[in-house]
């Protein structure tokens, strides 16, 4: 029990991946954005469900993110929204997957939190449904750029041409494994574990954009779900987690961002989480919620998501990101990507940076 009002606390990810350096203000500046909105609502006694809604809208409205409009296409040139928002105080959650007409997936899932008896809907039902509480539904081109078809042609090309795919490892820290590879296969010099940057005791420094950091520019490499978890004053956790999912994946695959305990979780008996990375490895080792268990068991956040991220990579060679926040506050932020756009909000202010 808290002896007083806990500090509304605000933690949001753009995804973790090879961050261009010409892309990094865009990245810095929308976290940025999403950080104050949210951070705003919990300062005014929102609740920690509206504030990670807020954030999510933010960075879906905005196109540098895989997530709402400028999100990767399908290998069918459409763009397929998943989004789940978890309260942590009731264990209510809604999601919604595979919608095609929404333009902020992530207030559908809002819907689903608040007016169904049901968790999850999909597809046309999802939209249906959205619709049916007054949300609009558009045309799915209005959600597709430009940028992107051309993304998407440059994917099919490389993969015809048999390249890997290096959009989470990134160039500098390319391991030939793809998204995942079998524990079996990984060589033995991965098998200790692959770095993972994660949270020093003394934060990290605001704004760090340090080029060594970030990716050799490349067309292919892009990936940037969008992520938030806040704890309000009342002592309520959220999280959600908003995604086009991956590049040129099949109409109809859904990831891990939008499914309960992997992507997302939030239950304020052990911590909020929100994780962002190459879905299928992720969804496996249902990595939200193996994080959230170690906070139960009392490890500190932010060993906790080293440790999941370390997990992710030594039991599935998986690359990714995760931002994570306990019941008092704490906070863990960890990558295995040269990059990870973050944001967190606080008693000690607002700061930003593009890698821990
Ligand atoms: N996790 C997402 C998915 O697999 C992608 C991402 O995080 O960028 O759909």
């Amino acid at each position: 029990m808290f002896t007083h009002a806990p500090k509304p606390t605000l933690i949001v990810h753009g995804g973790a991946w090879a961050i261009p350096p010409e892309m990094a203000a865009d990245h810095l500046a929308g976290v940025g954005q999403a950080l104050k909105t949210g951070h705003a609502i919990l300062n005014w006694g929102g609740t920690a469900t509206d504030a990670v809604e807020a954030a999510i809208t933010i960075l879906e409205d905005d196109p540098t993110f895989d997530a709402g409009r400028g999100s990767f296409l399908t290998s069918k040139g459409t763009v397929q929204l998943d989004a789940l928002l978890m309260d942590g105080a009731t264990l209510r959650a809604g999601g919604v997957a595979c919608v095609e007409h929404l333009r902020n997936p992530i207030q559908a899932a809002r819907l689903v939190l608040d007016k169904s008896a049901h968790v999850y809907f999909v597809g046309p039902g999802a939209e249906a449904f959205a619709a049916s509480h007054g949300m609009p539904l558009i045309s799915n081109s209005e959600l597709v750029l430009n940028r992107e078809r051309i993304r998407l042609k440059d994917a099919k090309s490389r993969l015809s041409a048999g390249l890997a795919d290096i959009t989470f490892s990134g160039a500098l820290a390319h391991d030939d494994k793809g998204p995942e590879t079998p524990a079996e296969q990984l060589q033995d010099h991965h098998k200790s574990g692959y770095p993972v940057s994660g949270l020093s005791p003394q934060g990290p420094d605001a704004g760090e954009t340090n080029p060594s950091k970030l990716a050799t520019p490349s067309q292919f490499d892009s990936h940037d779900t969008v992520g938030a978890v806040a704890l309000d004053q009342y002592g309520n956790l959220a999280a959600g987690t908003s995604t086009g999912g991956t590049l040129n994946k099949a109409p109809g695959r859904v990831g891990d961002s939008s499914l309960i305990g992997c992507g997302c979780y939030a239950d304020n008996q052990s911590a909020a989480v929100s994780l962002t990375g190459w879905g299928e490895p992720i969804m496996k080792l249902v990595l939200g919620k193996w994080a959230t268990d170690r906070v139960a068991q009392g490890v500190a956040p932010e060993l906790a998501a080293q440790q999941a991220i370390a997990y992710l990579y030594q039991r599935l060679g998986g690359h990714g990101g995760i931002i994570l926040l306990s019941p008092d506050g704490q906070c863990g932020l960890a990558h295995n990507t040269p990059g990870m756009a973050w944001g967190i909000a606080n008693a000690q202010g607002l700061r930003t940076g593009l890698y821990i």
